[in-house]
């Protein structure tokens, strides 16, 4: 097949449309950008992709979809081949606007590291390490990146932004990574910390007078890693700061990682150059494991911790802790906790009862505060969630919340349609289904759902 460069530009661009609709979009940002078609043969489609480890990840686990994708356009094609060319690092691609739904306030407090020894320089806690960190569909993604980093820093993956709700590793990869490349090059200059230490820390060398001598100290370093960056948010100083700190060191191809608990996209009163430079690399991000994730950390945690829960234990916190790691980790803590306390091994029916004294039971929540919470978080008021209206303001919120009782509540459809004000329960269920789609395509939707249910769960705490 004989086609020029811009068609193969164009038919690359129809296939990255079709790709684009069953792939999520970090996934997508990260993997499908600097690919293009450089040789179409009789049968057979070459791509260029950035680098080794788009090529395996591409030809590994999206090879279906793309020839599906290309065959669509051309039925003949029988393979896809992938060819590794290096390219010049991009400029940060164009950012998109965004208008924030809320004002990031307060966040939940930095957890203090239980040990004793944090490597001073780097302040990274050698506890959290790739070895440790356990990896499912949930957050496979993030881990390939962060692998990635540490085996070419500076190059491909620059910036790496990972992001995700609490609790979910995040401060746990981005540490291993800074431990694994001190491991490897003891002589590297690695430094993690907060963006509100950075942020601290800017504003007292200006008002000390020895802001030089801070720009200078983080010029040095080859690995800068910044956890949690959405509490840059608002700060429009030290945004600028940082904004020249990024450019100085991406162009010195050191390498840079964040942690956010939300996309770049999400994060509110963030200058937009500073976002295109977040959105410039790799994007990854991890989300609550599910059933069988949680089983599986549950038991590679007892036995790091040396102890023996029975399979119905196991079962039971896995099946009642569904919010995050943290919160899995706290429950076998408490049962230790409460075992050394006693003096003896706990038995099962103990265990329960320990358990639910301090699990959050979800049933607890009444529908009541449920809706308080989501009309909070989108500035409306309750009564309106309620009202009867096609407006886009006030349906999206309700369909939430419908969605939220059935997902997260079990509520059934006819009850939920009677407490909406005697909607008929077909309404329920396409609400249900509207937000179930959004979720995978929309990522403003799924980043305020996101939000909304940790701010159910945590007054709940
Ligand atoms: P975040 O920064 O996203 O809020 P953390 O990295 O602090 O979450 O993780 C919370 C706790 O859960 C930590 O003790 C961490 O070691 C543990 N943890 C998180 N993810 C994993 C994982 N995939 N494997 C093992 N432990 C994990
Ligand atoms: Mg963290």
């Amino acid at each position: 097949m004989l086609i020029d460069s811009l068609e193969k530009k164009q038919l690359w661009e129809k296939a990255l449309a079709e790709i684009e609709l069953s792939v999520s979009r970090p996934n997508f940002l990260t993997w499908f950008q600097n690919t293009n078609i450089s040789d179409c043969g009789r049968d057979i489609i070459t791509l260029n992709v950035p680098n080794a480890f788009a090529k395996d990840w591409l030809s590994g686990k999206y090879h279906k979809i793309i020839i599906k994708a290309l065959r669509a356009l051309f039925p003949a094609i029988r393979n896809v081949e992938y060819v590794i060319v290096s390219q010049p690092p991009v400029s940060a691609t164009t950012s998109i606007k965004y208008k924030p739904a809320m004002k990031i306030s307060s966040g939940e407090p930095q957890l203090e590291f239980e040990e004793i020894y944090i490597d001073k320089k780097a302040n990274l806690n050698p506890r959290y390490t790739f070895d440790n960190f356990i990896v499912g569909s949930f957050n496979e993604l993030a881990n390939a990146a962060a692998l990635a980093v540490t085996k070419n820093p500076g190059s491909s993956y620059n910036p790496l932004f990972i992001y995700g709700g609490t609790g979910l590793g995040k401060t746990h990869l981005l540490q291993s990574i800074g431990n694994r490349i001190l491991q490897e090059n003891p002589k590297a200059k690695v430094q993690y910390l907060t963006s509100e230490k950075f942020a601290n820390e800017y504003i007292s060398s200006v008002q000390s007078g020895t802001a030089p001598f801070f720009k200078e100290k983080y010029r040095e370093h080859d690995l800068l890693i910044i956890d949690d960056i959405q509490f840059f948010s608002g700060k429009n100083k030290t945004q600028e700061e940082f904004f020249h700190l990024f450019n100085a060191l991406y162009e010195a191809n050191k390498q840079i990682v964040f942690s956010s608990d939300r996309s770049p996209k999400a994060i509110p009163e963030l200058e937009d150059r500073l976002r295109s430079r977040f959105e410039g690399g790799m994007i990854a991000d991890i989300s609550p494991p599910e059933y069988e994730a949680r089983m599986a950390i549950l038991k590679a945690k007892t036995s790091q911790k040396d102890i023996i829960l029975a399979d119905e234990i196991i079962d039971y916190i896995a099946k009642n802790i569904q919010s995050n790691i943290r919160e899995l980790e706290g429950a076998l803590q408490s049962i230790i906790a409460q075992s050394k306390l006693l003096n003896k091994n706990l038995n099962p029916q103990e265990i329960k009862e320990l358990l639910q004294k301090n699990i959050k039971t979800r049933k607890k929540i009444t529908i009541i505060h449920l809706i308080k919470t989501v009309a909070n978080y989108y500035n409306i008021s309750e009564k309106d969630i309620f009202e009867q209206t096609r407006k886009k303001q006030i349906v999206v919120p309700r369909q939430i919340a419908m969605y939220l009782l059935r997902e997260d509540f079990n509520t059934s459809y006819p009850y939920i349609g009677e407490k909406f004000g005697g909607k008929d329960h077909t309404t329920v269920i396409h609400a249900y289904e509207k937000i179930s789609n959004d979720i995978k395509s929309n990522e403003k939707i799924r980043d305020d759902i996101r939000q909304i249910r940790e701010m159910i769960y945590e007054k709940e705490a």
